[in-house]
């Protein structure tokens, strides 16, 4: 379903003939850059889904036009072919949901085809609002409010899991984890997962790392991934472009754009991610001790409390060569990095990219990338956090080496 309305702008009088793409939230906010002086533009949607209606609302530099203008196509849940972005009179939508339902299909293991309408609900499945209840019991856990915490469980098996429930918060999030990271980042949470059996094969040592684990890190790192789903759900408009595409491996079509950026929400987002993951390698450094024969804080040359001052970019260096680790690392630049995390970006909305500097400082030379490749690596990022979250929930628990 697409939603048509004539949107002036309010600085230049420009008119466009916007045609919104219906999405699940009942909310759904976008911004433009008017095609007369590039001003950002503003408009919502308030949809009614039991009613199939949507209201249309002008915010910010925005209103309404009696005339048809230049089209633009804006899709909460898809991105668009550059190509078509101001193209009227055709879905810029289908070819991506038949892929996608075929994608979902193997990823399933059906050998019979799936009806579409079953394919559709797997995509437009709303993990934003599951997040909102899931934060709440989070907080609550965070803060001792157990009996709160276990009313909102109660709900969640309620609403999300009444043929398995729940029986914590950390089983919540675990199965939140799976959920936002995908089929797709299942098999490096089986590689990392072996890796981990393997350890604890080492009873002695793991007992050490197991203790030392939940009472320096385990809290700590807790606190990090919860500010960082946190950012992760406020900018997640943005991400859900391409959702999908992270979430079944699926690759996303060449010449495709963005038709909504959040530039605010989302420039120092990649930046805070990396921060988070490589502090969170330590983990894996000292599991890898384990594995190697050593005790869990000494290293090949160096000892845990020297490692700890290796600057972020070189916190994977000791597990670099255990691929079952070191597959999680795909989705670090450290170019980005400095720059993401400096805020030293420059949008360019004209070309739908972002300029930066490379090299420490932002001294090196300017590089260019396109929206839709940062927002797809801090995709990758936050599922390979959700990965780690994972195995440190199990971690947690009174994890040992299975017998196999
Ligand atoms: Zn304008």
């Amino acid at each position: 379903l697409i939603i048509r309305n004539s949107v002036a702008c309010k600085t230049c009088g420009y008119i466009h003939t916007v045609r919104v793409y219906l999405g699940v939230n009942p909310t759904q906010i976008h911004n433009f850059n008017c095609l007369g002086c590039n001003e950002e533009i503003s408009i919502s949607l308030d949809l009614d889904l039991q009613n199939i209606s949507a209201e249309f609302n002008f915010l910010e530099n925005s209103e309404p036009a009696e005339q048809e203008g230049s089209v633009i196509n804006l899709d909460p849940a898809f991105p668009i072919n550059k190509d078509l972005l101001n193209v009227d009179g055709f879905s810029t939508r289908i070819r991506q949901v038949h892929a996608l339902a075929e994608r979902q299909r193997e990823l399933l293991g059906h050998s019979v085809s799936m009806p579409l309408e079953k394919a559709r609900n797997i995509l437009e499945y709303d993990i934003k609002e599951e997040w909102k209840n899931l934060k709440k019991c989070w907080s609550l856990s965070k803060n001792g409010r157990d009996k709160l915490a276990k009313r909102e469980i109660e709900e969640a098996n309620e609403k999300y899991y009444r043929t398995d429930p729940l029986d914590s918060y950390k089983d919540w999030l675990f199965r939140f984890c799976f959920k936002l990271s995908g089929k797709a980042y299942y098999k490096k949470f089986e590689r990392i997962a072996k890796q981990l059996n393997l350890a604890a094969k080492s009873h002695e040592k793991f007992k050490k790392f197991h203790n030392y684990f939940n009472s320096e890190l385990f809290t700590h790192h807790q606190d990090k991934y919860f500010d960082i789903l946190k950012d992760y759900f406020i900018a997640y408009d943005t991400f859900n472009q391409i959702h999908i595409y992270t979430h079944t491996d699926l690759e996303i079509p060449s010449n495709s754009t963005l038709s909504l950026f959040e530039f605010d929400k989302v420039k120092m987002f990649y930046g805070n991610c990396y921060e988070i993951i490589t502090s969170s390698f330590e983990t894996f450094a000292c599991l890898n001790n384990i594995i190697a024969g050593r005790e869990f804080d000494t290293f090949e040359t160096i000892t845990l409390k020297k490692y700890k001052t290796f600057d972020k970019s070189s916190r994977h260096n000791p597990f670099s060569s255990n691929s079952d680790f070191s597959c999680i690392c795909d989705c670090l630049n450290n170019n980005l990095r400095n720059a993401s995390h400096h805020a030293s970006f420059v949008n360019d909305s004209l070309n739908h990219t972002i300029k930066y500097r490379s090299g420490k400082g932002g001294t090196g030379s300017e590089e260019t990338i396109k929206y839709l490749d940062y927002i797809l690596l801090c995709e990758n990022i936050v599922c390979s956090i959700a990965v780690i979250m994972q195995i440190e929930l199990m971690l947690n628990s009174n994890y040992t080496s299975s017998t196999q």
